[in-house]
């Protein structure tokens, strides 16, 4: 499927999003206050977003728990229904864009959204886009036992089953490997 740098965006904005959200309830909210959705805001160079506040940032948390259960959805049925029901209540003013010197690209949150409903508006739609291309299971959570953090399969054979092979596969791989020398020697 064809990913624009617009939808690229969306969905790397996403997915951080969803991991801000701690693993349990020893762990740290990657959103802890309104200054770290600031930056948040900043570093995914979301566009109009103005003053935020504390009401956004439990807006935000709302949010982020939806697209949690988008990115665990069983099959694209049920995806779609918590997509459309995402983007309905965020409400979206489809119109082309070219700002920063990007190319003719489309935004949907309405003006002056709240930046709960951009995210809401913006990564449902690329979200969206997964589901009509058919490939709604390119969206996962990594299958480490101790991570679960959500990913986008970009691979080309959807065979992506960790969100860090860096890390979450390797350290997976070493665990079987010594398993394995561990059952030889016994
Ligand atoms: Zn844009
Ligand atoms: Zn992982």
């Amino acid at each position: 499927m064809l990913i624009t740098h617009d939808t690229r965006c969306a969905l790397d904005t996403v997915v951080d999003l969803v991991n801000t959200a701690p693993e349990d309830e020893s762990a740290s909210d990657g959103l802890a206050d309104v200054a770290a959705l600031e930056d948040f805001v900043r570093s995914h160079k979301m566009s109009d977003v103005g003053v935020l506040s504390e009401f956004d940032l439990s807006a935000v948390r709302r949010i982020r728990g939806r697209f949690a259960g988008i990115f665990a959805a069983a099959d694209s049925r049920s995806a779609a229904g918590m997509i459309n029901e995402l983007v309905a209540a965020a409400g979206t003013t489809p119109r082309l864009t070219d700002h920063d010197g990007y190319d003719w690209h489309v935004h949907y949150f309405a003006p002056g959204a709240s930046v709960a409903d951009h995210l809401a508006a913006d990564c449902g739609m690329a979200l969206a886009f997964f589901v009509v291309a058919g490939e709604q299971e390119r969206l996962r959570r990594c299958e480490a036992p101790d991570c679960r953090r959500a990913f986008v399969d970009l691979s080309r054979n959807r065979s992506r089953r960790y969100c860090d092979s860096r890390t979450c596969g390797n350290r997976l791989h070493v665990a079987a490997y010594r398993a394995r020398r561990k059952e030889s020697a016994g």
